[in-house]
């Protein structure tokens, strides 16, 4: 236990030093002024702190810096900010301690000084410290296991929205967010575009290649359709096995042919070989375009229908290519 103690007054000092040390207090330094004081706490350049000190008991009234400016000082400090300071003072000048109270204080002693008055408050102010400290402790352990929790709650969000294979949002996630963009739409009056899309001739891929070349082909598949995913509010989703559902927030029906088109040209000439497709030598996506203006046609699910109506008449037209509800 550290303790420091500053008075201009030696007789002052030297008594209340030996009842600390009475007490059984070893460690006590002493201090004539607050530059002194300071010094000792390492806070004055080319101070090397004397010590860890662990209490300071100030008098209130000294020449030059009172003890009040130098509790001011010394808490502006951060690693003496929890530093139980006393104040010692002759006079019951109430607008002097209420000031040290207000700069972080925990007590006061009046001189002269009675030996008993004083032990009992230091060991009050050490029993305060101890469980502020303890609670500062716990606080410190709550935060940081709340941060985990976030952490951990992130990586749950993001597990939950995530397709597994291909690393895309997955149908969830489109339930939620297409809801939301719809919404969106609605507010600005806006246009709301979505793409269906589904691998063609899928089932014979596997057949042909196996299952686990079937998973192969739809990571290539998904690369070749995230790099046309361009603005920041459009987002690609798996929408169920060999299917994928694009949505264009603020995009008009010209706009979303365009984007369909030159998905169905990327996937087409990335020339991932398909050789039990009757379309061409190469895997191919047929595409079904919607657009709705959520002001109108107040129904988000048929949005969905009419994109879906139009996959399948690009199907039916013979696979490769793209349709427009
Ligand atoms: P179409 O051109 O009419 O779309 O024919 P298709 O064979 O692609 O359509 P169908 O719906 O008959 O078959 C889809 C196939 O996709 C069947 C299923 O085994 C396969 N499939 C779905 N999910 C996965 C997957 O995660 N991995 C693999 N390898 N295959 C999948
Ligand atoms: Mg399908
Ligand atoms: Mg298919």
């Amino acid at each position: 236990m550290h303790i420091l103690i500053i008075d201009d007054e030696r007789d002052s000092l030297l008594l209340l030093k030996k009842i600390l040390r009475d007490a059984g207090y070893k460690d006590v330094f002493v201090a004539g002024s607050a530059e002194e004081a300071f010094c000792i706490l390492g806070i004055k350049d080319e101070c090397v702190p004397a010590a860890k000190i662990d209490m300071i008991l100030t008098d209130v009234y000294m020449p030059g810096m009172d003890g009040i400016e130098a509790v001011r000082r010394i808490k502006s400090h951060k690693s003496l900010e929890d530093v139980p300071v006393i104040m010692i003072t002759a006079s019951n000048d109430s607008d002097k301690l209420q000031a040290s109270f207000a700069l972080g204080a925990v007590d006061y002693i009046m001189k002269p000084i009675n030996k008993f008055e004083l032990i009992s408050r230091i060991r009050s102010v050490i029993r305060l410290k101890h469980e502020t400290d303890k609670r500062k402790e716990r606080e410190h352990e709550l935060m940081e296991v709340s941060r985990r929790l976030e952490d951990a709650n992130r990586i749950l969000m993001r597990i939950s929205s995530e397709d597994g294979l291909t690393g895309l949002q997955n149908r969830r996630f489109f339930d939620e967010h297409f809801e939301i963009e719809w919404k969106r739409a609605f507010r600005e009056s806006s246009k709301l575009s979505l793409i269906m899309i589904d691998v063609d001739y899928f089932k014979a891929y596997n057949d042909r290649y196996g299952h686990l070349a079937g998973d192969d082909c739809l990571k290539m598949v998904t690369a070749a359709l995230k790099a046309l995913i361009k603005r920041p509010a459009d987002f690609i989703a798996r929408y169920g096995g060999e299917e994928f559902v694009v949505v264009l927030p603020a995009t008009d029906e010209v706009g979303a042919l365009k984007v369909a088109e030159e998905m169905r040209q990327t996937v087409e000439s990335a020339g991932i070989a398909h050789e039990n497709s009757t379309t061409a030598p190469c895997v191919t996506i047929s595409l079904g375009v919607a657009c709705a203006d959520p002001v109108i046609n107040n129904v988000p699910e048929a949005l969905i229908a009419d994109a879906d109506r139009a996959l399948y008449r690009a199907k039916a037209g013979g696979r490769n290519r793209v349709e427009v509800a």
